[in-house]
């Protein structure tokens, strides 16, 4: 069977590798006589899965003991609320720097729960840069939050502020696991699973064990991070299967050459088609300005609506899924994780010439 070419943003392609590795054992998972999802999740068969999937995610991001690695529902949304829930104390202000929507929802929520202070946002640049200079925080700041990748703009932090005294929290949602990452330098990190790491239904949080203390007793138990700290995500009933995959696809990770192979296989794969857009004496035209250009997003526009619609259509009659930008915005993107494979990205380039050419 042909794979599809699949450029959707999240929920994304996943490698074939795990798909068919998850079929193998899909009856009947390590001679078990039950599937993955069948398995009480206190069993052996499925703490293992568990254990492996957390140790697997240390060894490839390189996580340092002093940091828990949590498994959460309720997606990159619920963490919106939970962060400043836990980490915003009477007196103290959640900072936001906004490059997108998500950052603005993330913000949105913060301030339901207490004060808040934007530390710089690009929105009158229509969101096509990253605001590396002129942010400020306020003297009262009980966390600095970003959003390291933005789907939907397609930019991408290059390098991150610098965590003086103040807890950098990241919404790593589109590009956790696709490059090499200092850990050290922030103190939260979450990210919804469907893009880079596996299927949607489990959220990876990673946190400074320091910072657990901030959360008040009088938080509800499921949305308090410790919950899930001292039992190990294992309070309740965890999304077994989403972990399951979550496993295989760090396996597959690891088996690649980890991050440092990774890294630069995105970066090939996204010069593929910001070259197609530069070449093509502004035929397409790239939305995010080249220094925030992401990796994992290529977002472009063209001459106008009519042609626009009409690549859209083509592009959709040749087998290509998911390019339409996402509805905030309008225009094309191309989402190219981890799993997308250089073939396809290539198909796609040559699709871009082409129809260029004939437009
Ligand atoms: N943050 C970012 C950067 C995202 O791309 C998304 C989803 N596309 C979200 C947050 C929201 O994630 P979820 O649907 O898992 O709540």
């Amino acid at each position: 069977m042909n794979r599809a070419l699949n450029f959707n943003a999240g929920p994304a392609a996943l490698p074939e590798a795990v798909l068919a590795e998850a079929e193998k054992n899909w009856l009947n998972f390590n001679h078990s006589g039950m599937a993955v999802m069948e398995l009480s999740h206190r069993s052996k068969e499925y703490e293992t899965i568990h254990e492996q999937a957390i140790l697997l995610l240390r060894d490839l991001l390189s996580i340092p003991d002093s940091y828990e690695i949590l498994f959460l529902q309720g997606g990159a949304s619920l963490q919106f609320s939970m962060v400043p829930m836990n980490l915003l104390t009477e007196g103290k202000a959640g900072n936001y720097i906004l490059t997108g929507v998500w950052a603005e929802k993330a913000l949105k929520e913060a301030e339901k729960v207490g004060e808040t202070f934007i530390s710089a946002s690009s929105k009158t640049q229509q969101y096509k840069s990253i605001p590396t200079v002129n942010a400020k925080t306020s003297e009262n700041a009980a966390y600095l939050h970003i959003t390291s990748n933005n789907t939907i703009y397609g930019t991408q932090w290059q390098h991150f502020p610098a965590n003086e005294g103040i807890p950098l929290v990241a919404d790593m949602s589109s590009d956790l696991l696709s490059r090499k990452l200092t850990i050290e330098n922030f103190d939260l990190i979450y990210a919804g699973a469907q893009k880079n790491l596996g299927p949607s239904g489990v959220t990876v949080v990673i946190i400074q064990k320091e910072l657990l203390s901030r959360s008040s007793n009088h938080l509800p138990t499921m949305l308090n991070y410790n919950t899930y700290a001292t039992h190990n995500s294992l309070y309740n009933t965890p999304p077994t299967l989403a972990i399951y995959l979550l496993k295989l696809v760090l396996e597959w990770a690891k088996e690649l050459g980890g991050l440092t192979v990774i890294e630069k296989r995105n970066e090939e794969k996204a010069k593929i088609l910001y070259d197609a857009i530069d070449c093509s004496e502004g035929f397409y035209l790239g939305h995010a300005e080249k220094e925030s250009r992401s990796k994992m997003n290529v977002t472009f526009n063209l001459p106008d609506e009519e042609i626009a619609r009409s690549f859209l259509h083509q592009a959709k009659k040749e087998g290509f899924i998911g390019l339409n930008g996402h509805r905030s915005v309008g225009g094309c993107r191309a989402s190219i994780y981890n799993a997308m494979p250089v073939e396809h990205v290539f198909q796609l380039a040559a699709f871009m010439k082409k129809f260029r050419r004939y437009n």
